[in-house]
């Protein structure tokens, strides 16, 4: 399994460096994963490479033009054209979450299409985009970091790209769930001790403390998710109520 990803964007080498580093980097080199960056300048045909320029109607800032994406989208400049579907990173797109990266990493290919001033002209939106993303309820400068985001997201996900072939199954949002505490070396900094279950060796009692601790942490700071799942069940119920006995602990904290 493998994933080609198109990027298009004003700033090439932002992508083409954050990708070369680190997992992306490693991915690449395995030919997991292959990123194509656009310049979207070279769609451009005046002297001075332009792409954008004031909005109709007026308004602050400038609009990224159609002319030169279609001729990016299309493969005018090299004849190669682009991976479908294309997706255009916006803030008015659908969330992006952990079910799309999933979706994404099992498509093979696809394209990336990074906004910048005040947006991308709406037409190119209707004809030619397939669907639009959004990382969160704020906004950057540029579709760049969103782009990445969706890129690191999808690409980690690819069976052999992480070293250890369980770490996408039990972390984070991989059940429904937020993922439990993880505790390291030294045994007790600074006088805060290991929770004693995690140096009991019972691995039954491990997996069931931790299912309870991602439980109790999702309900906490995430009921949206426990909602959707259809709420907790009886047996998580019954596991909740037992977290102190399973830790190891009299008292609740
Ligand atoms: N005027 C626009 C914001 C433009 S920000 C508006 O109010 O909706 C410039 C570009 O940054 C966008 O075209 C988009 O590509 C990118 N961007 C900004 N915030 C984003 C977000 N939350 N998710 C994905 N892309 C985002």
């Amino acid at each position: 399994m493998s994933l080609h990803v198109d990027v298009i964007t004003i700033f090439p080498d932002m992508i083409r460096s954050y990708v070369s580093e680190s997992i992306l980097g490693r991915a690449q080199t395995l030919g997991y994963l292959s990123v194509t960056a656009h310049d979207l300048r070279d769609g451009a045909h005046d002297a001075r490479r332009s792409v954008d320029d004031t909005p109709f109607g007026g308004g602050p800032g400038m609009v990224l033009t159609p002319g030169p994406i279609a001729a990016v989208i299309e493969g005018a400049n090299d004849g190669a054209g682009i991976a479908r579907p294309l997706i255009a990173l916006t803030p008015s797109g659908k969330r992006f979450d952990q079910a799309q990266a999933q979706t994404l990493a099992h498509l093979g290919s696809f394209s990336l299409l990074c906004g910048r001033y005040e947006g991308i002209d709406q037409r190119i939106l209707d004809h030619y985009v397939d669907e639009e993303y959004s990382i969160g309820d704020f906004v950057l400068a540029g579709g760049e970091l969103a782009a990445l985001v969706v890129i690191e997201a999808a690409a980690r996900l690819i069976p052999g790209v992480l070293g250890n072939e369980d770490s996408p199954v039990a972390e984070s949002f991989a059940d429904g769930l937020l993922e439990y505490p993880q505790y390291t070396k030294p045994q007790e900094f600074s006088g805060a001790q290991v929770p004693p279950v995690l140096l009991s060796g019972d691995h039954g009692r491990i997996a069931s403390w931790r299912l309870a601790k991602a439980l109790k942490r999702t309900l906490e700071r995430r009921p949206d998710l426990i909602e959707a799942k259809g709420g907790l069940s009886e047996a998580d119920q019954a596991l909740l109520g037992r977290i102190d006995e399973l830790e190891g602990r009299q008292k609740s904290d």
